[in-house]
């Protein structure tokens, strides 16, 4: 028997979860459907730590920065959870673009500072700093795992069906969709006027041919915590950019400190390709020397042979904008390229913006690009 719903969202991440909780507070009725279980580590929300890095130059990143904060601690207070912790971002290394962001960033309020390495070393003497910094107090870390259970827990409050262990396995295109889906108890179809595919690293494999989109390269990423020396230590979440003599280096560095976990560090959007129903969840063990080398030569405040890698995907466009669009039924929330999740309240009410055909995303995220 096929059921009916007004929206199917298609991937329950940091993404999915969002709209359908925009969704769901808009009262539109809301099935969401996730293949594994909750709290699972297969896609690229997982873990106690991300960024909440506002040094953007982009004005339109900048605004949905502007957006998310408010609704961060919106969703704190909502559901009792302490997702954000401004613990301040150091951006430092050889990157022209600093005075960019630093004018980007005073346009629109959000408080910007240059300091000298000796200064950022005396307030954060577990790194080493050769540069100015770009310092952006009101940033710092999310706590990924909290914010997924969140937005669910939120979701479902305001009436969401939100449902684990299923998975997806067909979708037509009509003049709305038949979602085909699987659970332990056997098949499934629903009817729905509009569909969110929000499927991360498996987005290409829901879309098929029904969506043509930028292409979306899903790497296996590989990030380690590192073991901290003195516990007392202020750590803020910072981001290294690349210089001229740093040949050993795969890309920028970002990092923070994860509580309980250590410092994590990782280059960026480097990682073999992968299929992600086919992951070895192993870190390629070259990149991970010239990682341990960096926090050796970068990091003093930690043990570079104490870590513990991480593994988690990256679905990456050409441009490493977002896609944020809509095509007949089909809404399409993909390619967060590594730096999505900061964003994740503001994106899922741009996707709820699509299904409910209130407002385009900016160009910047078309599909058609
Ligand atoms: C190592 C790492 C570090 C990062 N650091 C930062 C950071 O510091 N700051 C920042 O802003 N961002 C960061 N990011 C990026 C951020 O985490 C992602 O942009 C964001 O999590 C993407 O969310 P998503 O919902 O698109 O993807 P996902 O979380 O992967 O969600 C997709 C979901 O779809 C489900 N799904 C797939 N196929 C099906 C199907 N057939 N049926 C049902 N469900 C399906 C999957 O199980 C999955 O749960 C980082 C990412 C990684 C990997």
């Amino acid at each position: 028997m096929t059921e009916s719903v007004e929206v199917v969202v298609i991937g329950g991440g940091a993404m999915g979860s969002s709209t359908a909780r925009s969704l769901a507070l808009r009262g539109r009725e809301v099935l969401l459907l996730e293949r594994f279980e909750p709290g699972h580590r297969n896609g690229a929300s997982h873990g106690a730590s991300r960024n909440f890095n506002v040094s953007y130059a982009d004005e339109t990143y900048v605004g949905l920065l502007v957006e998310a904060l408010p609704a961060w601690r919106e969703l704190e207070r909502e559901t009792g959870r302490p997702l954000l912790d401004l613990v301040g971002i150091a951006n430092h290394g050889a990157n022209p673009g600093f005075d960019a962001v630093h004018a980007s960033l005073t346009r629109a309020g959000i408080p910007v500072e240059f300091l000298d390495p000796a200064e950022a070393g005396r307030r954060w003497p577990g790194i080493r700093f050769d540069t100015r910094v770009l310092y952006t107090p009101q940033a710092g870390r999310l706590n990924a795992d909290a914010a997924v259970a969140a937005l669910q827990e939120s979701a479902a409050s305001h009436g969401a069906t939100v449902l684990h262990g299923a998975r997806v396995v067909g979708l037509e295109v009509g003049e709305g969709v038949l979602v085909r889906y699987e659970t332990a108890s056997g098949s499934h179809e629903v009817a729905a006027r509009t569909a969110v595919v929000t499927a991360g690293a498996w987005t290409e494999r829901i879309l098929g041919a029904a969506v043509r989109h930028p292409r979306l390269v899903v790497t296996q990423e590989q990030p380690a915590h590192f073991a901290v020396r003195d516990e007392s230590a202020a750590w803020p979440g910072f981001n290294h950019s690349r210089g001229a003599g740093d040949d050993y280096w795969y890309s920028d560095v970002y990092g923070m400190l994860t509580p309980g976990e250590g410092v994590k560090a990782g280059w960026h959007g480097v990682g073999p390709v992968v299929d992600p129903d086919a992951r070895d969840f192993l870190p390629e063990p070259v990149q991970l020397a010239a990682l341990q080398r960096y926090a050796r030569e970068w990091l003093p405040g930690v043990d570079a042979d104490a870590l513990v890698p991480i593994s988690c995907t990256y679905t990456t466009t050409p441009d490493h904008n977002f896609v944020l669009d809509r095509t007949g039924p089909i809404v399409v929330g993909a390619g967060f390229s590594g730096h999505g999740f900061k964003f994740t309240p503001a994106i899922g009410r741009v996707l709820a913006d699509l299904v409910d055909g209130s407002g385009p995303a900016p160009a910047l995220f078309s599909l058609a690009r």
